[in-house]
């Protein structure tokens, strides 16, 4: 097994939080001597200083009044409870890595936060990682993503400079079945923090769910694309997902001039 520094902060943090627990103990198979005497440096300096986090002294002596999942209280705080208002960028994504608010914290094998510029003018917000997804930990892979890059490009942006991607799962729902309602309600305010954080100029939603969380609608796509929204006030534009389109081509034609739409929004016209 070959340790990547992501693996190596992880087992930082299990080694950071059993010694919290008292366990001084622990057992590791697969990791060379030299791996495990570096992730046991770096859970001594995450110690005096968590990495990307606030000291316990910022957040309280309580973790339930901030929710992290650093200290998770599963069953007990629901995500609509939390407050994550008060974490940076960077904070949010460590919390998200070891959130265990819904059932989906059991399936996934990474937890998929974004992808592109957080510096953006445009964000896209889709629906939940698919396998592929949950295997890189990057939003929009595969096909989809391919078929997605392409739209992007066809009105002049890209994923790597202009645009920042999220959806709003950030776990792979079991066989790429649809988000649930609670699964939706606990990981919501993620995606939240992250919109006020990155503070984009123009949000396109992608997809049925993210379509009606972000117009606070049930009503049916093919109903609500050709709009011009407003989430908290930043223009919101509405368009197919792009694995929809790789089922129906026919949807092709209506996704391009809804690209059109949000050109003419991002240039103010
Ligand atoms: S889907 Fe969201 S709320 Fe559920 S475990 Fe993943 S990050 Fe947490």
């Amino acid at each position: 097994m070959s340790a990547e520094p992501r693996d190596i902060r992880d087992l930082a943090r299990f080694l950071s939080q059993r010694e919290d627990l008292g366990l001084d103990e622990v057992f590791l198979e697969g990791l060379t001597r030299e791996q495990v005497l570096r992730a046991a440096g770096e859970a001594r300096r995450g110690a005096r200083q968590p990495s990307g986090l606030p000291s316990r002294e910022t957040v309280g002596a309580d973790p339930k009044e901030r929710g992290s999942a650093e200290f998770p209280v599963p069953g007990v705080a629901s995500a609509s409870e939390v407050d994550l208002a008060g974490f940076e960028y960077s904070e949010l994504a460590v919390v998200a890595e070891s959130c265990q608010r819904c059932r989906l914290a059991k399936g996934r094998t990474r937890v998929v936060f974004s992808d592109g510029n957080p510096r953006a003018r445009l964000m896209v917000v889709g629906e939940a990682p698919g396998a592929n997804e949950d295997r890189t930990g990057l939003p929009f892979v595969g096909q989809a993503g391919k078929f997605l890059d392409l739209l992007l490009a066809s009105v002049d942006l890209s994923r790597k400079d202009s645009v920042y991607i999220c959806n709003v799962l950030k776990c792979r729902p079991p066989g790429n079945r649809d988000p649930m309602a609670d699964e939706i309600e606990h990981c919501s305010p993620f995606l939240k923090r992250q919109i006020a954080l990155v503070a984009p100029e123009v949000i396109v939603a992608v997809g049925t769910f993210a379509a009606q969380l972000l117009t606070g609608t049930n009503r049916p796509l093919g109903k609500l694309r050709g709009t011009v929204y407003a989430y908290e006030g930043v223009p919101l534009v509405v368009t197919y997902h792009p694995a929809a389109l790789l089922r129906n081509a026919g949807w092709t034609r209506s996704t391009w001039d809804d690209f059109q739409l949000l050109r003419q929004v991002m240039d103010g016209s």
